[in-house]
Protein backbone atom coordinates (compact mmCIF):
# COMPACT_ATOMS: atom_id res chain seq x y z
CA UNK A 1 0.00 0.00 0.00
CA UNK A 2 2.99 2.62 1.12
CA UNK A 3 4.64 1.43 -2.48
CA UNK A 4 1.53 2.27 -4.00
CA UNK A 5 1.04 5.62 -2.86
CA UNK A 6 4.96 7.05 -2.27
CA UNK A 7 5.34 8.68 -6.29
CA UNK A 8 1.73 10.50 -5.26
CA UNK A 9 3.70 12.14 -2.03
CA UNK A 10 6.94 13.47 -4.38
CA UNK A 11 4.49 14.68 -6.65
CA UNK A 12 2.66 16.58 -3.77
CA UNK A 13 5.28 17.62 -2.25
CA UNK A 14 6.92 19.16 -5.79
CA UNK A 15 3.67 20.94 -6.50
CA UNK A 16 3.93 22.64 -2.94
CA UNK A 17 7.49 23.90 -3.80
CA UNK A 18 6.46 25.36 -7.05
CA UNK A 19 3.69 27.03 -5.62
CA UNK A 20 5.45 28.55 -3.06
CA UNK A 21 8.24 29.89 -4.53
CA UNK A 22 5.62 31.29 -7.28
CA UNK A 23 3.74 33.23 -4.40
CA UNK A 24 6.97 34.28 -2.56
CA UNK A 25 7.05 37.74 -4.54
CA UNK A 26 3.16 38.12 -3.80
CA UNK A 27 3.74 37.39 -0.21
CA UNK A 28 6.99 39.82 -0.10
CA UNK A 29 4.53 42.62 -1.41
CA UNK A 30 2.13 41.68 1.23
CA UNK A 31 4.27 42.10 3.97
CA UNK A 32 5.69 45.03 2.69
CA UNK A 33 2.36 46.97 2.51
CA UNK A 34 1.17 45.89 5.84
CA UNK A 35 4.68 47.09 7.08
CA UNK A 36 4.39 50.44 5.28
CA UNK A 37 0.69 50.70 6.53
CA UNK A 38 1.32 50.20 9.84
CA UNK A 39 4.40 52.73 10.39
CA UNK A 40 2.10 55.03 8.92
CA UNK A 41 -0.54 54.20 11.20
CA UNK A 42 1.86 54.66 13.88
CA UNK A 43 3.48 57.76 12.90
CA UNK A 44 -0.45 59.03 12.47
CA UNK A 45 -1.38 58.14 15.82
CA UNK A 46 1.41 59.42 17.57
CA UNK A 47 1.42 62.52 15.46
CA UNK A 48 -2.28 62.93 16.89
CA UNK A 49 -1.23 61.61 20.40
CA UNK A 50 1.53 63.84 20.80
CA UNK A 51 4.19 61.60 20.93
CA UNK A 52 2.02 58.65 23.02
CA UNK A 53 3.61 55.91 21.34
CA UNK A 54 7.04 56.87 21.77
CA UNK A 55 6.61 56.90 25.21
CA UNK A 56 4.78 53.52 25.42
CA UNK A 57 7.37 52.13 23.31
CA UNK A 58 10.27 54.00 25.42
CA UNK A 59 8.44 52.97 29.14
CA UNK A 60 11.24 52.31 32.07
CA UNK A 61 13.57 53.84 29.78
CA UNK A 62 15.57 56.64 31.65
CA UNK A 63 13.95 60.32 30.91
CA UNK A 64 17.20 62.54 31.23
CA UNK A 65 17.24 64.69 28.80
CA UNK A 66 20.96 64.70 27.41
CA UNK A 67 22.17 68.10 26.87
CA UNK A 68 24.78 69.19 24.84
CA UNK A 69 25.47 72.13 25.61
CA UNK A 70 25.53 74.13 22.46
CA UNK A 71 23.49 77.43 21.82
CA UNK A 72 22.25 77.63 25.05
CA UNK A 73 25.61 76.90 26.89
CA UNK A 74 25.83 78.47 30.49
CA UNK A 75 28.78 78.88 32.24
CA UNK A 76 29.96 80.44 35.43
CA UNK A 77 29.73 83.95 33.76
CA UNK A 78 25.73 83.38 34.09
CA UNK A 79 26.17 82.54 37.68
CA UNK A 80 26.59 85.16 40.23
CA UNK A 81 26.91 85.96 44.22
CA UNK A 82 27.67 82.25 45.11
CA UNK A 83 31.13 82.25 44.94
CA UNK A 84 32.22 79.73 47.52
CA UNK A 85 30.05 77.26 45.38
CA UNK A 86 31.71 77.68 42.04
CA UNK A 87 35.42 77.66 43.80
CA UNK A 88 34.27 74.24 45.48
CA UNK A 89 32.74 73.25 42.30
CA UNK A 90 36.59 74.18 40.11
CA UNK A 91 37.93 70.93 40.95
CA UNK A 92 34.94 68.95 39.60
CA UNK A 93 35.24 70.76 36.45
CA UNK A 94 39.19 70.31 36.24
CA UNK A 95 38.19 66.42 36.75
CA UNK A 96 35.69 66.91 33.40
CA UNK A 97 38.29 68.41 31.48
CA UNK A 98 41.12 65.84 32.00
CA UNK A 99 40.17 62.68 33.85
CA UNK A 100 43.27 61.05 33.34
CA UNK A 101 45.46 63.86 35.30
CA UNK A 102 43.62 63.03 38.31
CA UNK A 103 43.36 58.99 38.17
CA UNK A 104 46.94 58.82 37.35
CA UNK A 105 48.41 59.94 40.87
CA UNK A 106 45.94 57.80 42.35
CA UNK A 107 43.51 60.04 43.45
CA UNK A 108 40.05 59.53 43.80
CA UNK A 109 37.36 62.37 43.48
CA UNK A 110 34.00 62.35 45.08
CA UNK A 111 31.47 60.81 43.26
CA UNK A 112 28.30 62.54 44.23
CA UNK A 113 28.17 66.86 44.83
CA UNK A 114 24.85 67.82 46.20
CA UNK A 115 23.97 71.55 45.63
CA UNK A 116 21.73 72.48 48.80
CA UNK A 117 19.34 75.86 49.35
CA UNK A 118 16.94 77.19 48.76
CA UNK A 119 14.71 77.64 46.19
CA UNK A 120 15.86 80.05 43.31
CA UNK A 121 19.49 80.42 44.38
CA UNK A 122 20.64 79.21 41.41
CA UNK A 123 21.27 75.21 42.04
CA UNK A 124 20.21 74.40 38.96
CA UNK A 125 21.66 76.27 36.50
CA UNK A 126 24.82 76.06 38.49
CA UNK A 127 25.12 72.41 37.37
CA UNK A 128 24.42 73.50 33.83
CA UNK A 129 27.34 75.92 34.37
CA UNK A 130 29.89 73.48 35.34
CA UNK A 131 28.63 70.99 32.54
CA UNK A 132 29.55 74.25 30.12
CA UNK A 133 32.58 74.95 31.55
CA UNK A 134 33.80 71.71 31.12
CA UNK A 135 32.30 70.75 28.22
CA UNK A 136 30.94 67.86 28.63
CA UNK A 137 27.64 66.63 27.85
CA UNK A 138 25.21 67.14 31.13
CA UNK A 139 22.17 64.13 31.53
CA UNK A 140 19.75 66.09 33.47
CA UNK A 141 16.30 64.45 35.45
CA UNK A 142 14.23 65.65 37.89
CA UNK A 143 13.82 63.39 40.71
CA UNK A 144 9.89 63.12 39.97
CA UNK A 145 10.72 61.95 36.46
CA UNK A 146 11.93 58.77 38.40
CA UNK A 147 8.45 57.81 40.06
CA UNK A 148 6.06 56.00 38.44
CA UNK A 149 2.73 54.60 39.29
CA UNK A 150 4.33 51.16 38.08
CA UNK A 151 6.77 49.58 40.41
CA UNK A 152 10.10 48.87 39.03
CA UNK A 153 9.83 51.22 35.76
CA UNK A 154 11.84 53.55 38.60
CA UNK A 155 14.70 51.13 39.15
CA UNK A 156 14.67 50.32 35.66
CA UNK A 157 15.04 54.39 34.67
CA UNK A 158 17.92 54.60 36.51
CA UNK A 159 19.81 51.58 35.71
CA UNK A 160 19.18 52.80 31.97
CA UNK A 161 20.26 56.10 33.33
CA UNK A 162 23.55 55.41 34.39
CA UNK A 163 24.10 53.14 31.20
CA UNK A 164 23.82 56.48 29.01
CA UNK A 165 26.04 58.44 31.66
CA UNK A 166 28.73 55.42 31.03
CA UNK A 167 28.32 55.54 27.21
CA UNK A 168 29.41 58.98 27.10
CA UNK A 169 31.78 59.75 30.18
CA UNK A 170 32.98 62.23 31.12
CA UNK A 171 29.91 63.86 31.51
CA UNK A 172 27.59 65.08 34.21
CA UNK A 173 24.61 63.03 35.68
CA UNK A 174 22.13 65.69 36.98
CA UNK A 175 19.40 64.59 39.39
CA UNK A 176 17.15 67.97 40.45
CA UNK A 177 15.11 67.71 43.54
CA UNK A 178 16.48 64.86 44.34
CA UNK A 179 14.17 65.03 47.48
CA UNK A 180 11.39 63.42 45.72
CA UNK A 181 13.88 60.07 45.26
CA UNK A 182 15.86 60.14 48.27
CA UNK A 183 13.09 60.69 50.66
CA UNK A 184 14.20 58.82 54.01
CA UNK A 185 12.72 55.11 53.81
CA UNK A 186 11.63 55.30 57.38
CA UNK A 187 9.31 58.39 56.12
CA UNK A 188 7.95 56.66 53.19
CA UNK A 189 4.80 55.53 54.13
CA UNK A 190 5.98 52.16 52.66
CA UNK A 191 5.83 53.15 49.08
CA UNK A 192 7.34 50.27 47.31
CA UNK A 193 8.34 51.54 44.34
CA UNK A 194 9.85 54.62 45.66
CA UNK A 195 12.07 52.78 47.87
CA UNK A 196 12.78 50.43 44.99
CA UNK A 197 14.37 53.59 42.81
CA UNK A 198 16.15 54.80 45.65
CA UNK A 199 18.00 51.10 46.09
CA UNK A 200 18.31 51.51 42.34
CA UNK A 201 19.84 54.49 42.70
CA UNK A 202 22.05 53.48 45.87
CA UNK A 203 23.36 50.34 44.05
CA UNK A 204 24.57 51.83 40.96
CA UNK A 205 26.33 54.49 42.61
CA UNK A 206 28.01 51.83 44.76
CA UNK A 207 28.71 50.44 41.51
CA UNK A 208 30.94 52.55 39.86
CA UNK A 209 34.31 54.34 40.30
CA UNK A 210 35.01 58.10 38.91
CA UNK A 211 37.85 56.69 37.22
CA UNK A 212 35.18 56.05 34.54
CA UNK A 213 34.40 59.88 34.29
CA UNK A 214 31.13 60.39 35.33
CA UNK A 215 30.28 62.91 38.40
CA UNK A 216 26.93 62.92 39.97
CA UNK A 217 25.15 66.32 40.99
CA UNK A 218 21.82 66.12 42.47
CA UNK A 219 20.23 69.57 43.78
CA UNK A 220 17.52 69.66 46.91
CA UNK A 221 16.26 72.51 48.85
CA UNK A 222 15.38 69.85 51.90
CA UNK A 223 18.04 67.94 52.73
CA UNK A 224 16.78 67.31 56.29
CA UNK A 225 14.25 64.66 54.53
CA UNK A 226 16.61 62.85 52.33
CA UNK A 227 17.99 59.39 53.61
CA UNK A 228 21.04 59.31 55.66
CA UNK A 229 22.07 56.28 52.98
CA UNK A 230 22.16 58.96 50.02
CA UNK A 231 24.52 60.96 51.96
CA UNK A 232 27.18 58.79 53.43
CA UNK A 233 30.76 58.51 51.96
CA UNK A 234 31.14 57.03 48.27
CA UNK A 235 27.70 58.86 47.70
CA UNK A 236 26.65 62.18 47.83
CA UNK A 237 29.69 63.01 50.09
CA UNK A 238 29.93 67.05 48.76
CA UNK A 239 27.57 68.96 49.96
CA UNK A 240 27.94 72.44 48.78
CA UNK A 241 25.70 75.42 50.19
CA UNK A 242 24.04 77.45 47.55
CA UNK A 243 22.83 80.01 49.58
CA UNK A 244 20.43 83.32 49.46
CA UNK A 245 23.19 85.98 48.07
CA UNK A 246 23.91 88.35 50.29
CA UNK A 247 23.76 92.60 49.26
CA UNK A 248 26.77 92.54 46.73
CA UNK A 249 25.85 88.92 45.36
CA UNK A 250 22.43 90.60 44.71
CA UNK A 251 23.96 93.49 43.36
CA UNK A 252 26.41 90.86 40.84
CA UNK A 253 23.37 89.02 39.96
CA UNK A 254 21.74 91.81 39.24
CA UNK A 255 24.04 92.70 36.27
CA UNK A 256 24.55 89.46 35.02
CA UNK A 257 21.08 89.30 34.04
CA UNK A 258 21.15 93.38 33.47
CA UNK A 259 23.29 92.37 30.18
CA UNK A 260 20.15 91.67 28.13
CA UNK A 261 18.45 94.75 29.36
CA UNK A 262 18.49 98.37 27.58
CA UNK A 263 18.76 100.15 31.52
CA UNK A 264 18.57 103.70 30.87
CA UNK A 265 21.94 106.30 31.56
CA UNK A 266 21.38 106.98 35.60
CA UNK A 267 19.97 103.56 36.83
CA UNK A 268 21.79 102.16 39.86
CA UNK A 269 21.66 98.44 40.34
CA UNK A 270 23.23 98.87 44.06
CA UNK A 271 19.76 100.32 44.71
CA UNK A 272 17.94 97.67 43.88
CA UNK A 273 20.39 95.53 45.30
CA UNK A 274 20.17 97.27 49.01
CA UNK A 275 16.22 96.96 48.50
CA UNK A 276 16.17 93.17 47.95
CA UNK A 277 16.88 91.51 51.22
CA UNK A 278 16.18 88.12 51.80
CA UNK A 279 15.46 87.92 47.29
CA UNK A 280 16.69 84.78 45.27
CA UNK A 281 18.49 84.96 41.92
CA UNK A 282 15.48 83.76 40.31
CA UNK A 283 13.35 86.88 42.03
CA UNK A 284 16.24 89.20 41.15
CA UNK A 285 15.90 87.93 37.65
CA UNK A 286 12.49 88.69 37.42
CA UNK A 287 12.57 92.23 38.96
CA UNK A 288 14.33 92.48 35.93
CA UNK A 289 12.42 91.13 33.56
CA UNK A 290 9.27 93.34 35.04
CA UNK A 291 11.16 96.14 34.78
CA UNK A 292 11.81 95.26 31.46
CA UNK A 293 7.23 94.74 30.89
CA UNK A 294 7.04 98.22 32.61
CA UNK A 295 9.35 99.94 30.51
CA UNK A 296 8.12 98.46 27.47
CA UNK A 297 3.75 99.00 28.36
CA UNK A 298 5.12 102.78 28.30
CA UNK A 299 6.38 102.94 25.01
CA UNK A 300 9.99 104.07 26.60
CA UNK A 301 13.38 103.05 25.32
CA UNK A 302 14.98 101.79 28.02
CA UNK A 303 14.65 100.39 31.68
CA UNK A 304 14.87 103.40 34.30
CA UNK A 305 14.91 103.88 37.78
CA UNK A 306 11.53 103.97 38.18
CA UNK A 307 10.25 101.26 36.75
CA UNK A 308 12.47 99.24 38.45
CA UNK A 309 11.16 100.31 41.64
CA UNK A 310 7.60 99.43 40.35
CA UNK A 311 8.92 95.77 39.61
CA UNK A 312 10.88 95.40 43.27
CA UNK A 313 7.45 96.14 44.62
CA UNK A 314 5.66 93.71 42.55
CA UNK A 315 7.97 90.90 43.15
CA UNK A 316 8.56 91.86 46.78
CA UNK A 317 4.90 92.82 48.38
CA UNK A 318 2.62 91.71 45.16
CA UNK A 319 0.91 93.43 42.66
CA UNK A 320 -0.69 96.37 43.49
CA UNK A 321 -4.70 96.22 43.80
CA UNK A 322 -5.77 99.49 42.62
CA UNK A 323 -9.20 97.91 42.12
CA UNK A 324 -9.42 97.02 45.64
CA UNK A 325 -11.87 99.82 46.99
CA UNK A 326 -11.54 100.67 49.94
CA UNK A 327 -13.75 102.98 52.40
CA UNK A 328 -12.22 106.14 53.08
CA UNK A 329 -12.26 104.39 57.07
CA UNK A 330 -9.99 101.80 56.14
CA UNK A 331 -8.19 104.01 54.10
CA UNK A 332 -7.68 106.33 57.19
CA UNK A 333 -6.96 103.14 59.89
CA UNK A 334 -4.29 101.83 57.32
CA UNK A 335 -2.67 105.43 57.00
CA UNK A 336 -2.55 105.35 61.32
CA UNK A 337 -1.37 102.08 61.30
CA UNK A 338 1.43 102.61 58.86
CA UNK A 339 2.31 106.11 60.30
CA UNK A 340 2.65 104.78 63.86
CA UNK A 341 5.23 101.82 62.11
CA UNK A 342 7.08 104.43 60.42
CA UNK A 343 7.55 106.72 63.16
CA UNK A 344 8.22 103.76 66.20
CA UNK A 345 11.26 103.42 63.16
CA UNK A 346 12.15 106.68 62.89
CA UNK A 347 13.15 107.32 66.54
CA UNK A 348 14.30 103.80 67.34
CA UNK A 349 17.63 103.66 68.08
CA UNK A 350 19.91 101.07 65.89
CA UNK A 351 16.59 100.24 63.52
CA UNK A 352 16.65 100.20 60.15
CA UNK A 353 16.53 103.27 58.06
CA UNK A 354 12.59 103.53 56.93
CA UNK A 355 12.62 103.07 53.25
CA UNK A 356 9.20 103.74 52.30
CA UNK A 357 5.77 103.55 53.20
CA UNK A 358 2.79 103.16 51.91
CA UNK A 359 -1.35 102.94 52.08
CA UNK A 360 -1.44 101.29 48.45
CA UNK A 361 -2.90 97.92 49.00
CA UNK A 362 -1.04 95.15 48.01
CA UNK A 363 -1.67 91.10 47.67
CA UNK A 364 -2.41 90.30 51.13
CA UNK A 365 -1.69 93.77 53.07
CA UNK A 366 -3.61 97.12 53.15
CA UNK A 367 -0.52 98.53 53.60
CA UNK A 368 3.54 98.53 54.25
CA UNK A 369 6.41 99.75 55.86
CA UNK A 370 9.77 98.95 54.88
CA UNK A 371 12.85 99.36 56.65
CA UNK A 372 15.89 98.42 54.68
CA UNK A 373 19.33 97.09 56.69
CA UNK A 374 21.95 98.79 56.17
CA UNK A 375 24.13 95.62 55.73
CA UNK A 376 22.68 91.91 55.55
CA UNK A 377 23.00 90.87 59.13
CA UNK A 378 23.78 87.31 60.27
CA UNK A 379 22.87 87.88 63.44
CA UNK A 380 20.78 90.24 65.63
CA UNK A 381 21.30 91.62 68.68
CA UNK A 382 19.12 91.86 71.69
CA UNK A 383 18.72 95.70 71.27
CA UNK A 384 17.79 95.26 67.71
CA UNK A 385 15.24 92.69 67.97
CA UNK A 386 13.33 94.57 71.12
CA UNK A 387 13.51 97.69 68.59
CA UNK A 388 11.51 95.50 66.15
CA UNK A 389 9.23 94.48 68.22
CA UNK A 390 8.81 98.24 69.36
CA UNK A 391 8.28 98.89 65.30
CA UNK A 392 5.36 95.93 65.38
CA UNK A 393 3.37 97.34 67.61
CA UNK A 394 3.83 100.75 66.37
CA UNK A 395 0.84 100.18 64.03
CA UNK A 396 -1.60 98.80 66.44
CA UNK A 397 -0.86 101.79 69.00
CA UNK A 398 -0.97 104.52 66.67
CA UNK A 399 -4.42 103.26 65.30
CA UNK A 400 -5.49 103.38 69.58
CA UNK A 401 -3.84 106.41 70.21
CA UNK A 402 -5.03 108.65 67.64
CA UNK A 403 -8.51 106.84 66.71
CA UNK A 404 -8.78 105.01 69.95
CA UNK A 405 -9.55 101.88 68.11
CA UNK A 406 -8.36 97.91 67.14
CA UNK A 407 -8.40 97.06 64.35
CA UNK A 408 -7.81 93.01 62.30
CA UNK A 409 -5.17 94.94 60.46
CA UNK A 410 -2.18 94.17 63.05
CA UNK A 411 -3.13 90.48 63.08
CA UNK A 412 0.17 90.04 61.01
CA UNK A 413 2.29 92.24 63.31
CA UNK A 414 1.25 90.26 66.50
CA UNK A 415 1.98 86.82 65.07
CA UNK A 416 5.70 88.18 63.92
CA UNK A 417 5.92 89.77 67.19
CA UNK A 418 4.99 86.89 69.09
CA UNK A 419 7.66 84.57 67.18
CA UNK A 420 10.20 86.86 68.22
CA UNK A 421 9.28 87.20 71.59
CA UNK A 422 9.10 83.54 72.05
CA UNK A 423 11.79 82.74 70.63
CA UNK A 424 14.13 85.13 72.49
CA UNK A 425 13.47 83.61 75.20
CA UNK A 426 13.28 80.18 74.61
CA UNK A 427 15.80 79.74 71.95
CA UNK A 428 18.43 82.60 72.25
CA UNK A 429 18.54 82.68 75.99
CA UNK A 430 17.23 86.76 76.32
CA UNK A 431 15.99 86.65 79.28
CA UNK A 432 17.68 86.12 82.80
CA UNK A 433 15.12 85.04 84.79
CA UNK A 434 14.68 81.65 82.15
CA UNK A 435 17.70 81.33 81.46
CA UNK A 436 20.04 80.31 78.41
CA UNK A 437 18.85 77.09 78.08
CA UNK A 438 16.78 75.97 74.36
CA UNK A 439 13.34 75.08 75.96
CA UNK A 440 11.41 73.90 73.29
CA UNK A 441 11.55 72.58 69.69
CA UNK A 442 8.66 74.60 69.01
CA UNK A 443 10.18 75.98 66.23
CA UNK A 444 12.16 73.19 64.37
CA UNK A 445 12.86 75.29 61.10
CA UNK A 446 13.84 73.41 58.37
CA UNK A 447 16.08 74.58 56.11
CA UNK A 448 13.31 76.32 54.35
CA UNK A 449 11.82 77.89 57.32
CA UNK A 450 8.76 75.27 56.92
CA UNK A 451 8.34 74.91 60.26
CA UNK A 452 6.94 71.19 61.16
CA UNK A 453 4.00 71.45 63.61
CA UNK A 454 4.86 70.06 66.69
CA UNK A 455 6.16 71.57 70.07
CA UNK A 456 8.12 69.01 71.82
CA UNK A 457 8.26 69.91 75.66
CA UNK A 458 10.86 69.42 77.57
CA UNK A 459 10.51 71.37 80.90
CA UNK A 460 7.84 71.53 83.63
CA UNK A 461 4.68 73.28 84.31
CA UNK A 462 6.65 75.91 86.42
CA UNK A 463 8.96 76.77 83.54
CA UNK A 464 6.23 76.87 81.06
CA UNK A 465 4.78 79.50 83.86
CA UNK A 466 8.35 81.35 83.81
CA UNK A 467 8.18 81.28 79.82
CA UNK A 468 5.10 82.72 79.54
CA UNK A 469 5.50 85.37 81.98
CA UNK A 470 8.53 86.31 79.77
CA UNK A 471 7.50 86.51 76.35
CA UNK A 472 4.52 88.43 77.84
CA UNK A 473 6.67 91.10 79.89
CA UNK A 474 9.48 91.04 77.12
CA UNK A 475 5.98 92.34 74.69
CA UNK A 476 4.33 94.12 76.92
CA UNK A 477 7.27 96.42 77.50
CA UNK A 478 8.03 96.64 73.45
CA UNK A 479 4.16 97.73 73.39
CA UNK A 480 4.84 100.60 76.33
CA UNK A 481 7.69 101.83 74.30
CA UNK A 482 5.92 102.22 70.68
CA UNK A 483 3.14 103.65 72.50
CA UNK A 484 5.76 106.36 74.09
CA UNK A 485 7.38 107.21 70.92
CA UNK A 486 3.76 107.85 69.70
CA UNK A 487 2.47 110.00 72.54
CA UNK A 488 5.47 112.16 72.61
CA UNK A 489 5.31 113.07 68.84
CA UNK A 490 1.90 112.91 68.31
CA UNK A 491 2.15 115.94 65.60
CA UNK A 492 4.87 114.11 63.75
CA UNK A 493 2.74 110.99 63.73
CA UNK A 494 -0.64 112.76 62.57
CA UNK A 495 1.38 114.49 59.87
CA UNK A 496 2.98 111.44 58.55
CA UNK A 497 -0.51 109.75 58.29
CA UNK A 498 -2.62 113.12 56.39
CA UNK A 499 0.44 113.16 54.22
CA UNK A 500 0.03 109.54 53.76
CA UNK A 501 -3.88 109.68 52.86
CA UNK A 502 -3.25 112.82 50.52
CA UNK A 503 -0.06 110.81 48.60
CA UNK A 504 -0.61 107.36 49.04
CA UNK A 505 3.31 106.63 48.94
CA UNK A 506 6.17 108.39 50.82
CA UNK A 507 9.66 107.18 51.08
CA UNK A 508 12.55 108.30 53.64
CA UNK A 509 13.51 110.95 52.97
CA UNK A 510 9.89 113.03 52.89
CA UNK A 511 9.40 111.24 55.98
CA UNK A 512 12.67 113.13 57.20
CA UNK A 513 11.22 116.14 55.76
CA UNK A 514 7.72 116.21 57.71
CA UNK A 515 9.74 115.51 61.13
CA UNK A 516 12.04 118.63 60.25
CA UNK A 517 8.77 120.60 59.53
CA UNK A 518 7.23 119.84 63.51
CA UNK A 519 10.98 120.35 64.58
CA UNK A 520 12.07 123.76 63.21
P1 LIG B 1 17.17 76.52 41.82
O1 LIG B 1 17.49 75.35 40.95
O2 LIG B 1 18.17 76.76 42.90
O3 LIG B 1 15.78 76.53 42.34
P2 LIG B 1 17.49 77.87 39.35
O4 LIG B 1 18.89 77.50 39.01
O5 LIG B 1 16.42 77.12 38.66
O6 LIG B 1 17.28 77.83 40.90
O7 LIG B 1 17.32 79.44 39.10
C1 LIG B 1 16.24 79.97 38.39
C2 LIG B 1 16.67 81.18 37.60
O8 LIG B 1 17.01 82.26 38.47
C3 LIG B 1 17.91 80.94 36.77
O9 LIG B 1 17.58 80.43 35.54
C4 LIG B 1 18.53 82.32 36.69
O10 LIG B 1 17.94 83.07 35.66
C5 LIG B 1 18.14 82.95 38.00
N1 LIG B 1 19.22 82.79 38.99
C6 LIG B 1 19.12 82.13 40.16
N2 LIG B 1 20.27 82.19 40.86
C7 LIG B 1 21.13 82.90 40.10
C8 LIG B 1 22.50 83.31 40.28
N3 LIG B 1 23.19 82.98 41.39
N4 LIG B 1 23.07 84.04 39.31
C9 LIG B 1 22.38 84.37 38.19
N5 LIG B 1 21.10 84.01 37.97
C10 LIG B 1 20.46 83.29 38.91
MG1 LIG C 1 16.15 73.91 40.42
ZN1 LIG D 1 1.25 96.65 60.69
Amino acid sequence: MNQKHGPNWVWLAVGLMIAVVMWLPVWFALTAMFVILFSWFARQLSGSLGGKIDEVMSFGKSRAKLLREDGARVTFEDVAGVEEAKEELLEVIEFLRDPSKFTKLGGRLPKGCLLIGPPGTGKTLLARAVAGEADVPFLSIVGSGFVEMFVGVGASRVRDMFAEAKAHAPCIIFIDELDAIGKSRSALSSHGEQEQTLNQLLAEMDGFETDQGVIIMAATNRPEVLDPALLRAGRFDRHIIVPLPDVNGRKAILEVHARKIQLSDGVNLEVVARSTPGCSGADLASILNEAALFAARRQKKAVDSSDLEMATDKVIMGMERKSLVLSAETKRTTAYHEAGHALVAKFTEGADPVHKVSIIPRGMALGVTQQLPIDDKQAYTKAYLEGQLAILFGGREAEKVFLNQMSTGAANDIEKASEIAQRMVEEWGMSDAVGPIKWSSAFRHSFLGTQIPERVKNYSEETARKIDEEVKRIVSEARNRAENILKERKQEAMLIAEKLLEKETLDGAEIDEIIKTIKG
